[in-house]
């Protein structure tokens, strides 16, 4: 008995080998446990839940596959894929959670989000985030064709690289003040999130008390996960074998 949690995965058509990782976990590792919560940028991109790209369909039925299974999945949008919609989430039978959630895991108060709102000094990421995200925006983009939305995708991903190339470590990671006062906002010890890339438990004070924040990994490597039950919280990586 436990709970999986996975971020980044970043998973295109044109990185079939992912994919293919991807299946094979839903299939193994995720199919043992109680619940699977992927917190963000599963896809590389998500231009709408209409989208009929047949490489992505692979990806659909394995997390079906895995509802229907018994494991509960639970999916928190990303930077890269926040147009998952209500349509993708009934298909596959996974829960879209909201960008904060906390949650109880063996007694412990544990929050639970993307990362992206952690990284503060990038203002200029968050100035983009907030027109992605308003409401006005997104329903202007699902109005055009799956033509014209993959070409707005693509030069969003340019011009994401660009800015990325552009930017120092440290703006790209988290900034250690809003880790606090968002953990104090939830009143949480714990805090489990992604998108940073940069795998870890760290352990720290904070406010008189032992806290910690677990970063999960991405999947550019060998496909990885926490898996947390009764013993507590550890980073692995996905078993060798195919099927
Ligand atoms: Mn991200």
């Amino acid at each position: 008995m436990a709970v999986l949690f996975i971020s980044d995965l970043h998973l295109e058509p044109a990185r079939p080998t992912s994919i293919d990782d991807f299946v094979h976990f839903t299939r193994n590792e995720a199919r043992e446990a109680d619940q699977l919560y992927i917190l963000g940028d599963l896809f590389e991109a998500w231009i709408g839940d209409d989208d009929d790209d047949p490489g992505l369909k692979p990806i659909v039925a394995a997390i079906e596959a895995l509802t229907n299974s018994g494991t509960v999945c639970l999916f928190m949008h990303g930077n890269r894929d926040f147009l998952v919609g209500e349509t993708l989430c009934i298909d596959t039978g996974m829960r879209l959670l909201e960008e904060f959630e906390t949650i109880e895991l063996y007694g412990e108060k544990v929050l639970l989000t993307h990362g992206d709102l952690l990284c503060s000094d990038d203002v200029r990421y968050l100035e983009l985030r907030r027109q992605l995200r308003d409401p006005a925006w997104q329903q202007e983009f699902l109005s055009k064709t799956l033509a014209e939305r993959r070409e707005i995708a693509a030069g969003l991903r340019q011009l994401s690289q660009t800015e990325m190339a552009a930017k120092t470590e440290e703006i790209m990671d988290v900034n250690e003040d809003t880790v606090r006062e968002t953990m104090r906002r939830f009143g949480v010890r714990t805090l489990l999130h992604g998108h940073t890339h940069r795998p870890a438990i760290h352990e720290f004070e904070f406010d008189g008390h032992d806290a910690r924040r677990i970063v999960l990994n991405d999947w550019y490597g060998p496909g990885s996960y926490v898996r947390w039950n009764e013993s507590g919280p550890i980073q692995k990586t996905l078993r060798a074998a195919k099927n």
